[in-house]
């Protein structure tokens, strides 16, 4: 998931799975991205990695993500990475060790990929964006 090929690679992976590629935004998690614009989700998605999901053993680990209430939160599972056991199986990242900065980084720009993705899909096909909008 690092470079822009690894990450196409990656999306290709999820879009199989049929749990992953059941998560969308839904009209809320639209209005609240509209509302706070990218940087400001760029930033919740910072400490959500960094709080919930970076530490060695983060707290409940496999049921710290919700699965609605943030826009992060719907990135996190449709790209298996909600919890150290889909990082490990998926990503490849050990259990039981802090995840580094740098990797952190990495994720966060996969999840911000993916909401990009999601949004400007969305605003595309009208289907699911803001009424009349
Ligand atoms: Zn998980």
């Amino acid at each position: 998931m690092t470079t822009q090929a690894g990450r196409e690679n990656a999306f290709r992976r999820l879009a199989k799975s049929k749990f992953r590629s059941r998560f969308h935004l839904c009209a809320d998690d639209r209005q609240y991205i509209a509302e706070k614009g990218m940087e400001t989700i760029r930033r919740h998605c910072e400490d959500f990695v960094r709080t919930r999901l970076a530490l060695a053993t983060p707290p409940n680990d496999g049921r710290q993500t919700p699965m609605r209430g943030h826009p992060v939160f719907l990135a996190q599972h449709a790209c298996a990475c909600c919890c150290r056991g889909c990082m490990e199986k998926w990503w490849k990242v050990p259990k039981g060790t802090p995840i580094p900065p740098a990797r952190q980084s990495r994720i966060v720009d996969f999840l911000l990929a993916w909401i990009e993705k999601e949004y400007e899909r969305g605003q595309e096909s009208g289907v699911r964006g803001l009424g009349g909008r």
